[in-house]
């Protein structure tokens, strides 16, 4: 765990790029603070993700927006040049074959924001993250 020098909030990895100050209370919130030109693809995101699992909580853990439903079944945070989208690392896995233009990483999945999000995967891997709840 890392620990920004200056706002104190605390991130997965160390230099993560972040608007230092408080953390956001809401995913609402979060969004509102991210750079204009970003905004559409997490508005975009989010409602593909709150439509998948309709039932889940949303709020912000990690300092990210986080469906939550007895644990975090999805999350996803800004980056500069990208968005990334956190399912967990099985839900990567049985999605690689979708998956083999986007970048990923243990868990994690980046959308370029220089290519249109893929919605309808985004909708079938969150649903699959809402199937697998309680294992
Ligand atoms: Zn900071």
């Amino acid at each position: 765990m890392w620990e920004c020098p200056k706002c104190k909030r605390k991130f997965k990895r160390t230099n993560q790029d972040h608007y230092c100050g408080a953390a956001p209370q809401s995913i609402a919130e979060y969004i509102a603070r991210q750079p204009e030109e970003v905004r559409p693809y997490l508005f975009q995101i989010n409602e593909t993700i709150s439509s998948a699992l309709p039932d889940a909580v949303q709020k912000i853990s990690w300092s990210m927006p986080t469906y939550w439903k007895k644990r975090n079944l999805i999350q996803f945070a800004a980056f500069k040049k990208h968005l990334s989208l956190y399912p967990g690392p099985e839900a990567v896995e049985a999605f690689a074959q979708q998956l083999q233009s986007y970048k990923t990483s243990k868990g994690t999945i980046q959308f370029p924001y220089d290519k249109p999000l893929p919605i309808d995967l985004i909708g079938e891997i969150t649903a699959w993250c809402g199937k697998k709840e309680g294992k």
